[in-house]
């Protein structure tokens, strides 16, 4: 059982090992502002948190989640829009990354036609991306393939709803933002990439390098 105290134990650390000492970096952040690389978009699971998952210090990325990792077309006045336009427009963020996870909960509920209007009118938007799948695997039989399949298509179709973004528009036209689409298999302990050349997700290491 998970209590407060495990939580607030684990900030004590992180307060330690942040702010004190010489060269702490959470007063340098403090006092001169944050100037991240990323934005990184991923789902709210609890396992695929990208702050964990890339041992992340203070000040590395702006962080937006939402079921699935999931992006809808651009429209005004929401949440993403305005996190966006603050980090590319005012913060000078040049690379995004949409990081979907296997096991996800929202492709599940999506794939398995969730019957609560409450979810599925958030993951409706990525029934196209549920349908290439299933185009792409119609010869295979195997669920775990269509399940598959259909975490990688939603990454890439959120990527694309990303394009329509005024923000993401404008900096792409103007070569000074990179997007990025990636895959945690959570059993292997892997991160995929869209690798655009080859139109699939390769596995990558940090060698790889593929900023
Ligand atoms: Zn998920």
């Amino acid at each position: 059982m998970h209590d407060f105290k495990e939580l607030l134990d684990n900030f004590e650390a992180f307060r330690r090992e942040t702010y004190e000492g010489n060269g702490a970096l959470m007063p340098k952040l403090v006092e001169q502002g944050q100037d991240p690389d990323y934005f990184i978009i991923s789902c709210i699971d609890s396992r695929s948190n990208p702050g964990t998952i890339f041992r992340a210090p203070p000040g590395t990325f702006f962080a937006h989640k939402a079921m699935g990792a999931i992006v809808r077309p651009y429209q005004k006045g929401r949440a993403l829009s305005a996190a966006l336009q603050f980090a590319i427009k005012y913060n000078n963020v040049s690379k995004i990354i949409v990081l979907g996870h296997t096991q996800c909960g929202a492709i599940q509920a999506l794939v398995e036609s969730i019957d609560d209007e409450e979810i599925s009118s958030f993951i409706d938007v990525a029934k196209g991306g549920f349908e290439k799948a299933k185009a792409c695997c119609a010869d295979e039989t195997q669920h775990d393939d269509l399940f598959r399949h259909t975490e990688e298509q939603i990454i890439l179709q959120s990527t694309e709803n990303l394009k329509t973004y005024p923000a993401v528009k404008e900096a792409l036209a103007a070569g000074k933002l990179k997007i990025m689409s990636w895959l945690f298999n959570m059993e292997e302990g892997a991160i995929y990439n869209h690798d655009e050349t080859i139109d699939d997700f390769v596995k990558i290491s940090p060698q790889d390098s593929p900023v």
